[in-house]
């Protein structure tokens, strides 16, 4: 947990900051990097020393200079007061939420939210007596109408990572400062880079640094950064529940921040490209993609983002599962899995019908959600081809 003095990030551009933050070579021998310290024993030299907590780092839970370096350059990214590290994105979310919630309390989450924090709501949640309303992702201002007295926050993510909606952050923030709810969103897919949600009037934002903090897919992270009303809340709870990052992961964060925002560039170059190559098939209904013009959301993404991602989804015509599998199952640079913001490219099909409640998810056709990676996208297209081939030969 890093403290919150000032951070001398503010005025820099994000290109910048993901190359200084966090970095003290001359505490390291010189050296570029901060190495991995691993370490759960620190030692004090004398007893005063041991009893008042004197020095900067006291024990592996609480951080080390590894940890610190990380969670210094995110909260210069985020512009927030502080930042935890955990040891995946999911834990940041459930951590985020339980530092703020108790017994009685109600909970907002959109309907668009990734699967697994849902089922956290559903099970552990819902056990410690602490109810969820899901809401229409594009309820924006309206969210006004679902506050309880005892709602205590609104968990916010845009877009979707599947379905792609776009939430208007700042009409939500209008409400949940006016009411004193705890405002929090998952920003995993934009990063600070594309989008900084502390500036929206988020309290809290999350994101899966496994995706692209650490951007190489070899290693599990999470982040969450906190105003200065939210901070205390969120350093109580990382305390009371032991969280902390494992040293090698956090090492690898760093690593991946280095490169960040030249591989974003290259994401959102090349799925923009690919997303506009997508629209003009004559097997595709639609692209769900927020930087077109033809998505719904792109408004509220043009007036609030300043870039995107390269993670979208598409719906495909109406053809055979069977076609569809033809198609994914003999291509040879896209891989199928989960998980995203590595190099590489993905796809998976995917149906979100099952577990949305607040609202229906009827698309045309099967769909199919694509991470563009950073290989040659003619190479890329050429390999779509072949598949949109092998779905005409199984149609
Ligand atoms: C992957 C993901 C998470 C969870 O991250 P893990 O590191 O896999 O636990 C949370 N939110 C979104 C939007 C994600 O895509």
């Amino acid at each position: 947990m890093t403290n919150r003095e000032d951070t001398p990030f503010k005025a820099r551009k994000p290109a910048t900051t993901v190359i200084h933050a966090g970095r003290k070579p001359a505490q390291n021998h010189g050296f570029v990097n901060t190495p991995v310290y691993r370490g759960s024993t620190v030692l004090f030299p004398t007893v005063a020393a041991l009893e008042g907590r004197h020095q900067p780092f006291t024990y592996g839970r609480h951080g080390t200079p590894t940890v610190a370096a990380l969670e210094d350059a995110l909260r210069s990214l985020d512009g927030g007061a502080v930042t935890v590290l955990t040891s995946s994105g999911l834990e940041a979310i459930t951590l985020a939420i339980l530092a703020f919630v108790e017994t009685g309390d109600h909970v907002l989450v959109t309907d668009s939210v990734y699967q697994p924090t849902r089922r956290f709501c559903e099970t552990l949640l819902k056990r410690l007596g602490v109810e969820t309303t899901y809401y229409d992702p594009l309820v924006g201002a309206r969210i006004a109408d679902l506050v309880r007295p005892n709602t205590r926050l609104v968990l916010t993510e845009s877009p979707g990572s599947q379905t792609f909606e776009m939430q208007d952050i700042p009409a939500i923030a209008a409400v949940t400062r006016d009411r004193g709810l705890w405002l929090l969103m998952d920003n995993t897919w934009a990063t600070p880079l594309y989008f900084r949600p502390l500036d929206h009037g988020v309290d809290v934002t999350i994101q899966a640094a496994t995706k692209y903090i650490v951007g190489h897919a070899d290693a599990m992270l999470g982040t969450v950064t906190a105003n200065t009303r939210a901070a205390r809340h969120l350093e109580r709870a990382k305390e009371a529940l032991g969280v902390c990052p494992g040293s090698e992961e956090t090492f690898l964060g760093l690593r991946g921040l280095r490169t960040l925002d030249v591989r974003l560039e290259r994401h959102n170059r090349q799925a923009l490209e690919m997303a506009r190559w997508l629209e003009a098939r004559p097997e595709v209904a639609a692209v769900l993609h927020p930087a077109l013009p033809s998505h719904p959301g792109h408004a509220i993404f043009a007036r609030d983002f300043s870039g995107a991602s390269g993670l979208f989804s598409v719906v495909l015509n109406p053809v055979p599962k069977t076609a569809v599998a033809a198609m994914l199952d003999g291509l040879a640079l896209f891989g199928m899995g989960f998980s995203w913001g590595g190099y590489e490219s993905l796809v998976i099909p995917f149906d979100a019908k099952p577990y949305r409640t607040a609202t229906a998810w009827n698309p045309a056709g099967p769909t199919l959600r694509f991470h563009i990676g950073l290989e040659s996208i003619e190479e890329l297209k050429s390999d779509l081809e072949a598949g949109f081939a092998r779905l005409h030969a199984a149609t």
